[in-house]
């Protein structure tokens, strides 16, 4: 049977996931229930497009020209890697074609099929949720252990990582909270940090989806906070 991945919308020309202008692809199921998310509607793994992995690559292929030589393909979500299998099949599809691939996952899901996504990417954009495990349950509402887990292989391959931590005042902007965050980095092969200022701009989605935001009472951090 031909491989499908459900995806929950596509970014053209995507700026920040990754080097170059990337075609950013969303992919539908999250099991991470982020106090801050502002994608809920990406949640559930029933919804979205059933895609194949043709269409996929002919969609990239025709993106070429605006990626250029440094552009390339980002996966995000929702959580790429809950899709392992066809996700598999589609980074090894479009390296036949020649494009770089990135994955951007929470790490939050951990098997032998995330593994294998993990060492077929060409670059990992991976959360930095909490630097402790803990923290990472009370922002995330899961189990940290694969996390952890993930962390370790991804120390032991040194796969290129760009490092993304949402921050927000009181939660993770702590002095502490930085020491932790920059040990649990060490020994990564992490070639660039962005600390992203916690927003409220997804609130509307939760009110058309009936759930209660969860993060009502996060507030952005200062540009100190933010700092690492
Ligand atoms: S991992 Fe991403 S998509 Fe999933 S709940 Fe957290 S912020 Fe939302």
């Amino acid at each position: 049977m031909t491989p499908t991945l459900r995806v929950h919308s596509y970014e053209s020309f995507g700026a920040v996931d990754g080097p170059g202008i990337r075609l950013v692809v969303f992919l539908q199921g999250c099991p991470l229930r982020c106090l801050f998310c502002h994608n809920p509607d990406t949640w559930s793994p029933q919804g979205g497009t059933e895609t194949t992995i043709p269409d996929l690559v002919r969609r990239a292929v025709r993106m070429r020209p605006y990626l250029g030589q440094d552009g390339g393909v980002t996966f995000s979500g929702g959580e790429p890697l809950l899709q392992a299998k066809p996700l598999l099949a589609a980074i090894q599809a479009l390296h036949d074609e020649g494009f770089h691939v990135a994955v951007d996952t929470s790490g939050g899901v951990d098997t032998p099929d995330t593994r294998a996504v993990l060492d077929a990417a060409d670059l990992i954009l991976l959360d930095v949720k909490s630097p402790t495990q803990e923290g990472f349950r009370a922002v995330t509402g899961a189990d940290p252990a694969p996390y952890w887990r993930n962390l370790d292989h991804l120390r032991a391959t040194q796969k290129p990582i760009w490092v993304r931590q949402v921050v927000a005042h009181g939660l993770n902007d702590t002095p502490a909270e930085k020491d932790a965050t920059r040990a649990l980095l060490q020994g990564l092969n992490v070639q660039r940090i962005d600390r992203l200022p916690y927003h409220e701009l997804g609130i509307h989605k939760y009110e058309a989806l009936g759930i209660p935001y969860p993060g009502a009472h996060l507030r952005p951090p200062s540009p100190e906070e933010l700092k690492l």
